[in-house]
């Protein structure tokens, strides 16, 4: 059976050849230090696991959730972002609780995108802002992420006819893959923008906990303005290192969650309870296990960073994400080097036209082994690329 156009428009899974390269590295007794992954190493803290262990053993939690998030995960939500980010929400109508973030970014498409409609995703991005174009039949206009402006799009250089006719636009800040970080002036610039071209910003806020060096990230809600033209994702997956319990939230304009909701409703039943009173544990218990944690990935950060500098690169310190974005040097294309770094050095990176054709010329290293790991890895590559060239 033919699968659907909307399946075939999907590109090859551009990370694919790298899996096999890695498989057939480990196969043959190599030892991958696997810089690839953007997964926390470490496990989730001990009071959210025992709310679960506790919430699951109530019979009342083993039937189907409510569809929104449960009251008393919608009240924390609310809370939460009071405090961390001085944002007044109405937990009834302006927080949805999500099965991860990705499954509202993924679905968001469906309530907003008609086939031949029109989204602004960054490039490089996270590839679900893309996918989910193509899913709901739309078609996905690249903005390009470039250095030289802080990895930020140039709202002066979307040709208007282009941003009149999109339906959304994704932001993400910090980035990933870049980590890059974006200003309150720039959320505000990216409102008037919305209200120009008459345009919802989405603003996937995954890595907006994840911070070093007494920095903190802007919400995008906080710009004035923000909720009446869009939302922001949320997940617990990277500041509570929950990635595998699949629970995330979207805020913000209610319109917008809604029509959101109307997908979800058709879609899925919800969380499980159990997860949802674990997701309020973690989000009113103890929060200076979020600083903890970021400084182990500074740490980490300041080993790969130096080290790849004290190699010839030229890295800036990053401020947010559990990520590096480096160039790759002369000679090489990004497939070619993390091909190249595996199979000389056994380390793994993510080449970066997988995250789009601005992303070609560059690689992703994740923050989630260990400092002397890290250490390791840069040995290697000393060892085995005596002379790189930039
Ligand atoms: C990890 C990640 C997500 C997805 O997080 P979940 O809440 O686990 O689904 C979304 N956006 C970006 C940019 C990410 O890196």
């Amino acid at each position: 059976m033919k699968v659907a156009k909307r399946i075939e428009s999907i590109p090859p899974y551009l990370f694919a050849e790298i899996d096999k390269l890695k498989a057939k590295a480990r196969a043959a007794g190599i030892d991958v230090i696997d810089l690839g992954i953007g997964d926390p190493d470490q496990p989730t803290p001990d009071h959210i696991i025992e709310a679960l262990y506790q919430a699951a053993k109530n019979p009342a939690n083993h039937r189907y959730p409510p569809y929104e998030g449960t009251q008393e995960l919608k009240a924390a939500i609310a809370r939460w972002y009071k405090e961390r980010h001085n944002v007044d929400l109405d937990p009834e109508t302006e927080v949805l609780v999500l099965i991860g973030s990705k499954e509202g970014i993924a679905h968001i498409f469906l309530a907003y995108v008609d086939p031949g409609d029109i989204t602004l995703v960054t490039d490089p991005g996270y590839p679900v802002y893309r996918v989910g174009t193509l899913l709901a039949g739309g078609i996905p206009e690249a903005v390009p992420l470039l250095p030289e402006n802080g990895y930020l799009p140039d709202f002066q250089n979307i040709p208007p006819d282009m941003a009149r006719k999109a339906k959304l636009m994704f932001l993400n800040y910090p980035n990933n893959p870049t980590a890059a970080t974006a200003t309150p002036e720039f959320f505000a610039e990216a409102v008037t923008f919305a209200r120009e071209h008459d345009l919802i910003i989405c603003h996937d806020a995954a890595y907006l906990e994840t911070t070093f060096d007494g920095y903190q990230a802007p919400s995008f809600l906080a710009a004035p303005g923000a909720k009446e033209v869009g939302i922001e994702f949320h997940s617990l997956s990277k500041p509570y290192n929950m990635t595998g319990w699949r629970v995330g939230f979207a805020v913000g304009n209610w319109d917008i969650l809604a029509a959101l909701s109307i997908v979800k409703t058709n879609v899925d039943s919800g969380v499980f309870n159990a997860v949802q009173e674990a997701a309020v544990a973690a989000l009113t218990g103890p929060q200076d296990l979020i600083t903890r944690q970021n400084n182990i990935y500074a740490a980490r950060r300041d080993a790969i960073i130096d080290g790849l500098n004290s190699l010839g690169w030229n890295l800036e310190k990053t401020r947010g994400t559990f990520y590096v974005w480096a160039p790759v040097p002369r000679g090489y294309d990004s497939k070619g080097f993390a091909a190249a770094l595996l199979e000389k050095a056994g380390v793994n990176v993510t080449p970066g036209v997988g995250y789009g054709q601005n992303g070609e010329g560059y690689f992703r290293i994740a923050l989630t082994v260990t400092e002397d790991r890290m250490r390791e890895a840069v040995k290697r590559i000393r060892r085995n690329f005596p002379d790189l060239k930039f």
